[in-house]
């Protein structure tokens, strides 16, 4: 790890609140649901649909992980009330994968079959590498009954080819990723280059086997790979669209609509923001060189 980056993580606990809700402020909608509609609404003006997500993850009891499916519920509710283009987004340990697997599952059931109701997706996130196998297991259960879910990959780890393999053999909903988690290098890519080229590699072999893809990414360079990539398979746009984090690179968000893309903007909130973000830095404290340089360039929009 670089100078700065050690220092930078050393230093995460002690950046006085103030400074850090600044940093997390334009990554994250607020504090509360109407924070999020809000945000959702003035993104869908601009012509972006959306993806709700509630922070947070590795809640310690059953009641913490039956409590945060009400929430998704309401959140869900709300989003359909007001005849929103979005969706909700969930992490397994938000949802107790930590506390068992089946209770993870029947939560996830449970909330799948109330977006069906409100004829929303949802989509099962994917967390570091000692949570994959249990995720895919959870995925594949609710794939079993439920057409209006969807699952994330990471280009990052060395088995995903051989993931899709298994779970392409029928339709499905794939979020492209690099992957967010610092994973060990007996186990995945830590070469940005091999990454890249692995997130490609997946992304053809889902092509080929006709999954829709979530292109979830800010590298301009492989965005325009992947749609190359689409052409040369004769993928059209509704096998695919962008997906992109709410304040990371949004002048890239205007080409990609320009250019007839779909760009759909992930939408967190909720008051545990700062573990979160505290979190993320501190397993890839890379973003924090993004967030600070971005603090100091312009904004445009
Ligand atoms: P990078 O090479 O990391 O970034 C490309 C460029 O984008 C950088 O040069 C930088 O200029 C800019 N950039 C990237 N991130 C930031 C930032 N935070 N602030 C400012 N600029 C930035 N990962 C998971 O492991 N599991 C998930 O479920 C998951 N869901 C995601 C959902 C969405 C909608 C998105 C967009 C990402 C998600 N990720 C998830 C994160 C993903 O794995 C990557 O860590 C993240 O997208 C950065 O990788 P990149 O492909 O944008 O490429």
């Amino acid at each position: 790890m670089a100078v700065f980056d050690k220092l930078a993580v050393a230093s995460l606990p002690y950046i006085p609140r103030p400074i850090m809700r600044r940093l997390a402020a334009r990554y994250i909608a607020g504090d509360h649901l109407d924070d999020a509609l809000a945000k959702l609404e003035e993104l869908a003006r601009a012509g972006h649909p959306g993806i709700l997500d509630i922070l947070g993850e590795n809640v310690s009891t059953e009641a913490e992980a039956r409590a945060v499916v009400g929430e998704y519920e309401s959140a869900a509710r709300a989003v359909a009330a007001r005849g929103l283009d979005a969706y909700v987004s969930v992490k397994p340990t938000h949802l107790g994968l930590a506390l068992g697997e089946p209770l993870c599952l029947e939560l996830y059931r449970a909330l799948a079959r109330r977006c069906r109701e409100l004829r929303l997706f949802l989509r099962v996130e994917m967390e570091d590498h000692p949570t994959t196998d249990a995720t895919l297991r959870v995925f594949e259960a609710l794939r079993d009954d439920f057409e209006n879910v969807g699952i994330v990959l990471q280009s990052r780890l060395f088995r995903t080819p051989e993931d899709v393999r298994r779970i392409a053999v029928r339709p499905i909903d794939v979020r492209m990723v690099k992957g967010i988690y610092l994973e060990p290098p007996e186990i995945a890519h830590t070469d940005p280059v091999k990454i890249r080229e692995a997130y490609l590699e997946c992304t053809r072999m889902l092509f080929e086997r006709g999954a829709r893809v979530s292109l979830a990414t800010h590298d301009e360079v492989l965005a325009d790979r992947c749609v190359a990539l689409a052409r040369e398979l004769g993928r059209g746009p509704s096998d695919f669209e962008f997906q992109v984090l709410l304040g990371v690179r949004e002048e890239l968000w205007s080409r990609w609509r320009a250019a007839g893309h779909q760009v759909r903007v992930y939408v967190p909130f909720g008051p545990e923001w700062r573990p979160y973000s505290q979190r993320r830095l501190r397993k890839n404290p890379q973003i924090m060189r993004h967030v600070l340089r971005d603090l100091l360039r312009p904004r445009r929009r």
